[in-house]
């Protein structure tokens, strides 16, 4: 918890296991063989095929129809609702039920839209969450081999952001970056920012220790003390102008937040976008500096307690806004207006961003010197060259997932993830297994913490497959 603490404390960004851009490689492999003729081919580990299965056909019309949403869902939590709230909350076990439960609550609500083009594009956006926490498990447990272990400060850091950095730089960029959430904004408002009106968020999701890194945390409390002053103030006599005119400057202040929370979807994933999925590969720190900058002035001001409608009630702001929030609530909401991203992505020690930029846009000059046999701190240690040929087995500028094994078992987890329950069950049946799928989609049930070691098979519930270790070796390396 102490570690999980600090790391939220330090930096955010660069806890990932695969980047954005190979969890979107690895996913665009799959999305290829769902889409030319809607059958997933399923192989043993060995190369056989073990036979092509129907995807669901709820999830292969809603990809195929939006495979934009889709991708913009393989971006998961490390960018949606933010990277800060993703990081530290979605991703470790903070929630009651940990990941899995977003997981689920996600795929139920999109699954409990009414029929049509709204309702596919949300269940894309989900598919692609879940294909995003599947490249997790596996990457995640992986990587940790060679920083000595998860995340934590100072040399592990630098080696999770320079190995991850590099599989990155050595993945083929087969897929558009066509990423969107148009049309989508309010289903990730409703399920993911806006906990003030969502008990499901408030009491279950997005709670934990971390909620004051989390802007739809924080706010939405804030919103519910000011609902509740309101609606306190109407159930009164309502005759003290001095009053009446603080409701109506709460009521504008209420307004100001709900308008804010909902521009947030948007303007994070502009900022994912700026950062770490775009076409140049670069971190684009200027441009998400600038996006939250504008995001700031239109919006964190007020909702921080200047309502845009403050000038008319100059007197009386700073007296309300202390009545409703203790001054160091207060101040620390407003500190995030200074420097949004600063205060998303990294705060106080460890690596900054310029460190950041630097490691993470030249991964290669830095591999040996952090990764390599002389390196210091714990972990396995391997130089570049011997990391590409053993690890990766690469024999041209890209690795071929086959070769490289965690990134193998997130594509074979991925064609699981489109099949329906009966062709998952099929899958089983034909290898002779009697383990069967309960829940709806094979990547719900079982992973407790998206950052952790061996989510497949770690927990009391395990995936599917892995309820039958047999079965499992045949279908995923070890
Ligand atoms: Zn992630």
């Amino acid at each position: 918890m102490l570690k999980r603490f600090l790391l939220c404390l330090t930096l955010t960004l660069p806890v990932w296991a695969w980047k954005p851009v190979t969890h979107m490689s690895l996913a665009e492999i799959v999305l290829r063989d769902l889409l030319d003729d809607g059958l997933i081919s399923i192989y043993r580990v060995s190369g056989e095929k073990v036979g092509d299965f129907p995807a669901d056909p709820e999830l292969l019309a809603a990809v195929r129809a939006y495979p934009a949403c889709f991708r913009a869902g393989v971006l998961g939590p490390d960018a949606y609702p933010d990277i800060a709230t993703g990081q530290c909350i979605i991703h470790p076990e903070q929630s009651q039920g940990g990941s899995n439960a977003w997981l689920e609550y996600l795929w139920g609500r999109a699954k409990g839209l009414p029929a049509g083009p709204h309702r596919q594009q949300c269940l894309a956006w989900t598919c692609g969450f879940l294909v995003h926490a599947a490249g997790d498990m596996y990457a995640h447990d992986y990587i940790n081999q060679f920083s000595g272990g998860d995340f934590e400060l100072g040399q592990n850091a630098i080696k999770h952001i320079v190995l991850e950095g590099h599989v990155a730089s050595r993945t083929e960029m087969n897929f558009p970056y066509d990423a969107s959430i148009a049309g989508i904004e309010d289903f990730i408002y409703d399920t993911c920012v806006n906990a003030a009106d969502n008990p499901d968020l408030r009491e279950r999701l997005l709670i934990g220790p971390e909620t004051s890194k989390s802007i739809p945390a924080e706010f939405s409390a804030l919103r519910r003390k000011l609902d509740s002053d309101i609606a306190e103030y109407y159930r009164g006599s309502r005759l003290n102008p001095i009053r009446a005119a603080q409701c109506t400057y709460k009521e504008h202040w209420r307004d100001d937040i709900m308008q804010g929370l909902r521009a947030w979807p948007a303007t994070s994933h502009a900022v994912a976008c700026a950062l770490f999925f775009n076409a140049a590969g670069t971190a684009r720190v200027e441009e998400a500096q600038a996006i939250l900058e504008r995001y700031a002035k239109e919006h964190l001001l007020s909702m921080a307690g200047a309502p845009d409608a403050a000038g008319k009630f100059l007197s009386i702001a700073d007296e309300v806004a202390e009545a409703v929030l203790p001054k160091e609530a207060l101040a620390r909401l407003k500190r995030w207006k200074n420097n949004l991203l600063l205060e998303l992505v990294q705060s106080g020690t460890g690596i900054d961003l310029r460190m950041y930029k630097q490691y993470m846009g030249q991964p290669d000059s830095h591999f040996d010197q952090f990764l390599g046999m002389g390196s210091v701190g714990s972990g396995r240690k391997i130089n570049m060259a011997d990391f590409d040929a053993q690890e990766l087995g690469l024999s041209g500028l890209t690795f071929d997932y086959h070769r490289f094994r965690p990134a193998y078992n997130t594509v074979a987890m991925t064609r699981l993830i489109f099949l329906s329950r009966e062709s998952v069950n099929g899958v089983l049946a034909g290898l002779g297994s009697n383990a069967r799928l309960t829940k709806d989609n094979a990547m719900l049930g079982f992973v407790a913490k998206l950052d952790g070691s061996r989510q497949w098979d770690g927990n009391a519930e395990k995936m599917v497959v892995a309820s039958d270790p047999v079965v499992y070796t045949r279908l995923f390396f070890p």
